[in-house]
This record gives structure tokens, C-alpha cells and sequence, in this order.
């Protein structure tokens, strides 16, 4: 294992996307396939796209959002709920198979104070992983180490390709 390529302190604010894409909309721009956003796309269903996070807190942070532009949880029907809680768990199947966590936070930052910083409604899921602690010792000083997202990227359609066929 190349231990430079497989894990990278970050900071929010610096890599991948360089400076923040100029569209109004940084989740719109994914759906619409907009080459000025950087997608991490993983599939999309009828209503949803499941997408890895740009900017992971852990390896397979993801998150699912629905293709239309709406900020608020009561404003998904009942339908797109249960398209949502089936796309949650499968993901949380496919993280099972290939990165083994210990556990889950999952949820929603509604509105700015509570630190949604994309006004376009998000389901996170993170996994949480027993050695993070261990990791972030090994590196001392940096807050989070994560392995690339586009890495991750490739491991899951991997993951997904080979199941499926
Ligand atoms: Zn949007």
C-alpha cells in the first residue's frame, strides 16, 4: 500500500475542488452534470442521487439528496421517503461489504446554524470506524485523514459492477 496515496490530511477549505465552483447551486450543478463541479456521483435512482461527500469526514462518507432543488425534509412525499430509507440501507450494505465500520451517524444539517452549508436538502451518511483515533495518532496533529474520494469512488462502482454482474 502507497501510504502517501492512501490517506491525506485535509482541511475544508483547500483540495480537491481548489476554489469553491461558481454555480449557484453546488448540488443542482451535480444533477445537471455541470463540468465546472467536481461530481462524485455513485448512482441515482428515480428521485435521488447518492453521491460520495467532497469533502469526507471518513472513508465512504456519503451523501443522498433528491434531484430537486428543495431545503426542507417536509417537503418530500411519502414516496421519496421510501425511495430515501431504501437507498440508506443499501448504502449502508455496500459500507458494510467493503469498508467494514463500526458504526453510523446519519442525519441532516437544517438550515445555516446548524451548519448546512449547502442549502440544498443532504442526507449524510458517515461511517465511524473503531481505529480512527489510532489513525489520527499515527499522523499527530492532523484532525481528520481520509482516503481520497475519488479513490473511494472507484473502489464502490467496482464494488457495484462486480455484484452485479
Ligand atoms: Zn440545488
Amino acid at each position: 500500500m502507497n501510504f502517501n496515496s492512501y490517506v491525506f490530511p485535509f482541511s475544508k477549505k483547500e483540495y480537491i475542488r481548489g476554489k469553491k465552483p461558481d454555480v449557484e447551486c453546488i448540488l443542482c450543478a451535480i444533477v445537471n452534470n455541470d463540468n465546472r463541479v467536481q461530481s462524485l456521483e455513485i448512482l441515482r435512482t428515480e428521485n435521488f442521487i447518492l453521491s460520495l461527500n467532497l469533502f469526507p469526514y471518513n472513508n465512504g462518507h456519503a451523501i443522498i439528496f433528491p434531484i430537486r432543488h428543495i431545503t426542507d425534509i417536509r417537503e418530500l412525499s411519502e414516496k421519496e421517503d421510501i425511495e430515501l430509507a431504501r437507498l440508506t440501507k443499501s448504502y449502508i450494505s455496500l459500507l458494510e461489504e467493503l469498508y467494514k465500520p463500526s458504526g453510523y451517524n446519519i442525519g441532516y444539517n437544517l438550515g445555516e446554524y446548524a451548519g448546512a452549508s449547502i442549502p440544498h436538502l443532504h442526507l449524510h451518511i458517515i461511517p465511524r470506524y473503531q481505529n480512527e483515533l489510532g489513525v489520527i495518532d499515527l499522523i499527530g496533529g492532523a484532525k481528520v485523514l481520509v482516503e481520497n474520494p475519488l479513490e473511494t469512488l472507484e473502489k464502490i462502482k467496482k464494488h457495484i459492477k462486480n455484484k452485479h454482474s
